[in-house]
């Protein structure tokens, strides 16, 4: 019954849906559907769909004859083929800031505008997102921006796009309503249209389908992308699960249909690829959090991602099952899981069972939950704050039961492991997913990416969502499937594929692809230039010089006034200073003796003296600000 329904469902899936933006309820937003539906001639497309229905339900053979006949016509019309490009702004060779252009006909629709971290070496940058400058250049061709799911590296970047440009959201619930959020904290708005799996819009010539995925976050959505110049799919992030906590399971029936009608390019998550095998279920952790839930006495307290309220309600659940009340800490959890009870996600999770963070005193251990942000170590999260005693209102106790239902993500490894350290020292028992089945990763293994390669079978195949090992793997996976080596393209983040029928090459840096970093409130203001100066204030600190000199005769008015910050500490290194101070004087008068007192000569002569006088005695290269006064 439910086969039929849905198939009945996507017969009409050509349909061009206007969904009121506000309308979430899907059953609400149908009607509105149905009527855009009509107005803009669904119906000969609906006739196409018949078609493709009848070819997908028929016998083997007469598949391969139909498609075989679908491939001549393609021959007969290559001529004709209208050329497109596939523009990746970020994510490739880089877990982060996703964004990838699609160009065709004067028209441009983008996938995801994501950020990223800041690596290591970028001090006191907040977050890096992809180089708009191509998005400026041509922003009267774009003509909307699809999101594939709710992650900060897929709509981290939204607001900063929409401070450039305006365009359309498509999202489904989830990621709109954290998208909305992000608008509202930075006084923007866009037009929004809500969406979901298997919904068919426009977006200018572009025909998009959204096909249900599995993630590790809800209404995850995979994209296909018909347009004048071709096919193309774009699988988001995700993992096929036959046992998801929604029961969603991924649409691979789609998947294998979209692949009989011919899909041009793929682009598909590489995050995994190095993963043999498949990666389980979401169900696996039910078993986990089952065990620790029947045998703990104590509080329980969950860090883990705030966008995976699947996992988050099964941690609800088990709570309620166990009477146990739950408290939520941390301002992202609090925002994303308010936003989910709106959304309906946890309707099953009586509003009884909350109780504020600032109220759990008088609650008894064995019927407290808290749940919590801080999985990733963060320093000013609610986690840290209470290994760390700075929790307003939970203080640790011995036997507390801490679950890290996440693995760290690369590059936070070490601010995890000394959060954990606090913990052991608090008498904590810390339960992390090396040791339990409490996480699981939300990315495709190997084995699943082969089956997507082998339902979708494109033409051309993009590796995107990986660092670079991820995407030569991707790209060897997909060579041992039988694609060809010249139909795949590892692209760096500003590149081009210029396909054109059933030819594609690569322009390598067409477009800026570069990091561009926010800082506070300054966007892309901090280059390498500054980064450096970071970079070397970090390790070896500041010396700065102040000069005093006559306007009219040039000579020194004063003793110069050396200050220093975070290079040596000055009470005890004075001879060192001093000794500085005598090379100014020597500077200065070699200067007063080459005639060269303008400041720029004066400062560069100064700063080069004293670079190398300080690295001889110390190997250090301390910032060096020389300051010149004309008195
Ligand atoms: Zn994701
Ligand atoms: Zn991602």
């Amino acid at each position: 019954m439910a086969n039929t329904q849905k198939r009945n469902y996507r017969n009409n899936k050509y349909r061009v849906n206007k969904i009121d933006s506000r309308n979430i309820a899907k059953n609400s937003a149908d009607s509105s559907r149905k009527k855009s539906a009509s107005k803009s001639g669904a119906k000969p497309k609906a006739k196409v769909r018949v078609n493709e229905k009848t070819r997908t339900d028929s016998a083997t053979k007469a598949r391969i004859s139909t498609s075989a006949g679908v491939r001549s016509k393609k021959r007969k019309s290559e001529k004709n083929q209208i050329p497109y490009r596939v523009i990746p702004l970020g994510g490739m060779k880089e877990i982060g800031k996703n964004c990838t252009l699609i160009e065709c006909n004067n028209e441009i629709l983008i996938i995801d505008c994501g950020f990223a971290f800041p690596e290591y070496e970028m001090f006191g940058i907040d977050i890096v997102i992809p180089d708009f400058t191509y998005l400026k250049q041509n922003m009267e061709k774009v003509k909307g921006l699809i999101i594939t799911h709710g992650h900060e590296d897929h709509i981290g970047g939204v607001p900063y796009l929409l401070k450039e440009i305006n365009v359309p959201v498509y999202a489904a619930p989830l990621a709109m309503g954290m998208i909305d959020h992000k608008l509202e904290e930075s006084g923007l708005s866009c037009e929004r249209h809500v969406i979901h799996a298997g919904d068919v819009f426009r977006a200018g010539s572009f025909k998009i389908e959204a096909v249900q995925t599995n993630h590790s976050i809800a209404d995850s959505l995979a994209y296909s992308i018909k347009f004048p110049g071709g096919h193309v799919f774009h699988t988001g992030d995700f993992k096929i699960d036959y046992s998801p906590i929604d029961g969603k399971v991924i649409d691979l029936n789609r998947f294998s249909q979209l692949g009989n009608e011919g899909i041009d390019l793929m682009l598909c998550d590489s995050t995994n690829v190095m993963r043999k095998g498949y990666t389980p279920s979401e169900a696996v952790v039910r078993k986990s959090i089952d065990d620790i839930f029947s045998n703990t006495e104590q509080r329980i307290i969950i860090a883990t991602f705030s966008s995976n309220v699947h996992r988050i309600r099964y941690f609800m659940e088990a709570s309620v099952r166990h009477n146990r009340r739950i408290a939520v800490s941390g301002r992202s959890m609090e925002n994303v899981l308010s936003l989910a009870r709106e959304l309906g996600y946890l309707d099953n999770i009586p509003e009884s069972v909350f109780v504020k963070i600032s109220d759990i005193k008088n609650i008894p251990d064995r019927n407290l939950t808290i749940i919590t942000t801080g999985s990733q170590g963060e320093p000013m999260s609610a986690l840290t704050r209470m290994a760390y005693d700075n929790h307003k209102s939970v203080k640790l106790k011995k036997n507390d039961v801490v679950v890290f239902s996440s693995s760290p993500i690369p590059g936070n490894e070490k601010g995890v492991s000394q959060v954990v350290n606090q913990l052991y020292e608090k008498g904590v028992d810390v339960v992390l997913a090396s040791a339990m089945d409490v996480h699981v990763s939300g990315h495709a293994s190997s084995e699943e990416l082969k089956l997507i390669h082998t339902l979708l079978r494109p033409k051309f195949f993009i590796p995107a969502h990986g660092e670079y090992r991820h995407l030569i793997e991707h790209s060897r996976l997909a060579q041992s499937l039988g694609q060809p080596s010249n139909h795949i393209f590892v692209l760096s983040n500003g590149d081009s594929l210029e396909v054109k029928g059933r030819t594609a090459h690569v322009v390598r840096e067409f477009t800026s692809g570069e990091d561009v970093m926010v800082d506070g409130s300054g966007i892309g203001d901090v280059g390498s230039a500054v980064l450096k100066d970071r970079k070397s204030l970090s390790m070896s600190g500041l010396i700065t010089i102040a000069v005093a000199l006559d306007s009219g005769t040039g000579s020194l008015m004063a003793v110069p006034e050396l200050r220093t910050r975070g290079f040596v500490y000055a009470a005890e290194h004075q001879d060192l200073l001093n000794e500085a101070i005598n090379i100014v004087y020597n500077t200065i008068g070699k200067c007063t003796e080459e005639n060269a007192l303008d400041e720029s000569s004066l400062s560069r002569a100064i700063k080069s003296d004293m670079k190398s006088y300080i690295y001889k005695k110390t190997k250090r290269n301390p910032v060096i600000i020389p300051i010149i006064l004309y008195v």
